[in-house]
């Protein structure tokens, strides 16, 4: 999995605070704009988290190129309907080489040797049957029918911060495959290194449902390393109970570390 940042609103927080502050002012834009200090832009940003206010949110915007990632995950990426996708195609592009060009789960490594070599060949026979269809005339379109979700694909991704908030909620939780959950956490990372004001209160849903809930939000790295932490709200939306959801999130994290560093070199921001 590689995740890079292609670009992004750079006054991400500060338009926001603005945008939402606009709503309730008679203000010129650029003189709330130019008043707006540090400390009133972190409580607006607060404020429309914990109060679910958060179409301010949509004015902002992330672009990633994601790649070596299945298809098994894109389907699942391109449910959430409110992002724009541009996918590698299949139609057009004809896939030559399956060497590394297949993702294999850990589940798989886990169970040894022969799971592993079961996997593979499988892999390899519907790759070879591939071959052999467009060799036989088949267009590539119609050949990829035999192809595994395993296939690696790459895909564009654009959402504003308030899909990405909803696409946190779902799939940093520990019920999301463990694949899209890697991606989630990966692109959390990222956009929480470039907006901390308005990503520390951000998380799984079970996270975002404590702070509409508490007067004071509580942010995701006290989640995971503060073991005084005292959570209001009787169970998460998954049903899982107060006092497991602290292990549940570190577990949500811990399960897919390994794709943390490997997956965004340079922090995930595209250098070029
Ligand atoms: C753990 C997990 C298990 C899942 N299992 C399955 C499964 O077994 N089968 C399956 O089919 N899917 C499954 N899904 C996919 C899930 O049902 C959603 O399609 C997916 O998570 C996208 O979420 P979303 O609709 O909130 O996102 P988006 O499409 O991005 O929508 C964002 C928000 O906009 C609003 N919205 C968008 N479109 C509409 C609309 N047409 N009408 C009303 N409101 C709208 C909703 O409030 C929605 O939450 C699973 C998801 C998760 C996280």
């Amino acid at each position: 999995m590689k995740v890079t940042l292609i670009s992004y609103t750079k006054e991400c927080e500060k338009l926001i605070a603005v945008a939402a502050k606009q709503t309730i002012t008679q203000k010129e834009f650029s003189e709330s704009w130019n008043e707006m200090k540090e400390d009133e832009k972190k409580e607006w940003l607060k404020e429309t988290m914990s109060r679910g206010h958060t179409s301010p949110w949509e004015h902002c915007t992330y672009t990633f190129l994601i790649e070596d990632v299945s298809r098994v995950l894109t389907h699942q990426l391109v449910r959430h309907r409110l992002a724009s996708y541009s996918q590698l195609s299949q139609r057009y592009k004809r896939i030559k080489e399956i060497e590394n060009y297949y993702v294999i789960p850990k589940s798989i490594l886990k169970k040894g040797d022969k799971a592993l070599e079961k996997y593979i060949n499988s892999i390899k026979k519907s790759f070879e049957e591939y071959q052999e269809l467009i060799n036989m005339g088949m267009p590539p379109e119609d050949a990829r029918y035999v192809l595994p979700q395993a296939v690696k694909t790459k895909i564009v991704v654009t959402m504003n911060a308030r899909e990405l908030l909803n696409f946190f909620g779902l799939r940093m939780c520990m019920k999301a495959q463990w694949e899209i959950r890697a991606l989630a956490w990966n692109i959390y990372y990222i956009v929480k290194s470039i907006h901390p004001d308005l990503w520390k209160f951000v998380g799984p849903r079970c996270l975002q449902l404590e702070n509409m809930a508490r007067m004071k939000p509580i942010e995701l790295e006290e989640l995971l390393k503060n073991d005084n932490i005292n959570l209001i709200i009787e169970k998460c939306p998954e049903g899982v109970a107060r006092e497991n959801i602290k292990l549940c999130v570190r577990t949500a994290l811990n399960d897919i570390r390994e794709f943390l560093e490997s997956a965004n070199p340079n922090n995930g921001e595209n250098k070029i």
